[in-house]
């Protein structure tokens, strides 16, 4: 498509600050790409013994972060939050395509978009392969691919009576960065250094997730909050659920917080992108074992039960044992909605 992106050329944009970058990857390890940026299409090359997974993910001016907002940070986010999402599915990151709208040409802000985007391609091995480049509002739109083993990608319906629910790494940092840049709670600047990193450059759990190929039935990642996206493999497995409120991770930044505001971001903070899954009981020794391997803490939160109602239930237990009431739980830990 044509479109004004004047004084910089939209061509001379995209061969700048994507092409360049991109080629140069491609040419050290191609993997599965055939043709990258600068025909009608892509070509991806694809195994019969393989499944795509394919996601995309926007992030929008003013709804997912500010107009101002350090666009090296941007340009990782958002290749983080779609490899986030095939990291949930046992996915291995095979290529991106980045369309994208912006307000003016700035060469300084696309340098450092850029560089935070390659950053993480980088890290993933997951190379940029087209795209589209329009004046706009700024939307930065990202469709990721990946690929996974026949019939191994890990559902969110898979999830069994019994099951062990898991979760990895720390949750509710990324809501206490946010309220302590909102000004809601104060946070020395230690503090908030030790943990801002998790909001503006989230880390995609993709070894993980691959490691969890045979061993998950079930997972997603936590990008609205735990209980509201805990909901939904519960729905599409038809099953309830019980979760531990004092086993939740946190890190030690949350922990010096109240016990209420733990709880509440722990459980229902946004933005963390862990992943969440469920597993056997008889898969904890080879849970321990991932767990130790990629040097990331996997911690047992709660359990799948069998659904006692037509809807799906998460019966929250406090630290002396007792389970909250369902309007206890849902006035403290509502989960974002977009249009709530
Ligand atoms: P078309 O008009 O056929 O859609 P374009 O002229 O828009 O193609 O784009 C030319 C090439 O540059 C295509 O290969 C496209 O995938 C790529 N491209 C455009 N914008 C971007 C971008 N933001 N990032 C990466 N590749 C891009
Ligand atoms: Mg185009």
């Amino acid at each position: 498509m044509q479109s004004q992106t004047s004084p910089l050329g939209e061509f001379d944009l995209i061969q700048r600050f994507f092409k360049t970058q991109s080629k140069a990857m491609l040419d050290k390890n191609p993997g599965s790409v055939i043709l990258g940026i600068g025909d009608d299409c892509a070509l991806l090359e694809t195994d019969p013994a393989e499944e795509i997974a394919i996601t995309s993910d926007m992030l929008v001016s003013g709804r997912h972060f500010f107009a101002d907002a350090n666009p090296e940070w941007l340009g990782w986010k958002a290749l983080a939050v779609n490899l986030s999402d095939l990291a949930a599915m046992g996915a291995k990151p095979l290529g991106f395509t980045l369309a994208l709208a912006l307000p003016k040409a700035d060469p300084v802000w696309l340098e450092a978009f850029s560089k935070g985007l390659f950053a993480i391609a980088h890290q993933y091995s997951c190379p940029l392969i087209g795209g589209d480049t329009t004046a706009g509002p700024l939307n930065i739109c990202i469709t990721a691919f990946g690929s996974v083993p026949r019939e191994k990608a890990i559902r969110r319906s898979g999830a069994l009576e019994g099951d062990d629910i898991w979760a990895s790494g720390c949750l509710g940092d990324a809501r206490l960065t946010l309220a302590a840049l909102r000004h809601e709670i104060k946070l020395s600047k230690n503090d908030l250094e030790a943990i801002e990193a998790r909001m503006h450059q989230p880390t995609p759990r993709v070894n993980l997730g691959i490691a969890l190929r045979n061993i998950a039935n079930a997972a997603l990642d936590i990008s609205d909050g735990l209980l509201g996206d805990l909901k939904h493999i519960l729905k599409q497995s038809n099953q309830d659920a019980e979760i531990f409120l004092d086993q939740l991770p946190k890190s030690a930044t949350l922990s010096n917080q109240s016990m209420d505001i733990q709880n509440q971001y722990a459980a229902s903070g946004g933005d963390d992108y862990e992943l969440c899954f469920t597993a056997p009981t008889s898969k904890r020794d080879e849970i321990a074992k991932i767990s130790a391997d990629l040097k990331l803490p996997l911690t047992q939160i709660g359990s799948i039960k069998r659904m006692q109602k037509s809807t799906p239930e998460i019966k929250l237990i406090n630290s002396t044992g007792v389970a909250l009431k369902q309007e206890q739980v849902n006035q403290l830990f509502q989960s974002f909605d977009h249009f709530a």
